[in-house]
């Protein structure tokens, strides 16, 4: 198997960090719907308020305290990429991993 030695590698953990688990589940990207591994996709919670967001600021003003919760979504990679949530890295960039937030 003389052929398989020296393929090029464009990442170390080649875009996911499961390690040596064989496999992990999948979870579907709420942008286009893709199936994706879990420890591929990027899971992003923003803080969305019922209110409207003009209001919102002219309510804070006033010292109105405005309820806000927690909206989770989960993303493929050209998802992510495509809403500027993670950037294309140059080559040598790319071999550092970065530690995934839980
Ligand atoms: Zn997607």
């Amino acid at each position: 198997m003389e052929w398989c030695e020296n393929l090029p590698k464009k990442r170390k953990s080649r875009g996911r960090g499961k390690g040596q688990k064989g496999r992990e589940p999948r979870v579907q990207c709420d942008s286009c719907g893709a199936w994706v591994p879990r420890s591929k996709a990027k899971r992003i919670t923003t803080y969305a308020s019922p209110v409207d967001p003009q209001l919102a600021k002219e309510l804070e003003k006033k010292g109105t305290a405005i309820a806000k919760y927690p909206v989770t979504k989960t993303y493929c990679i050209s998802c992510a990429i495509y809403r500027g949530l993670v950037k294309v890295r140059a080559e040598e960039e790319r071999k550092i991993v970065k530690p995934k937030k839980t």
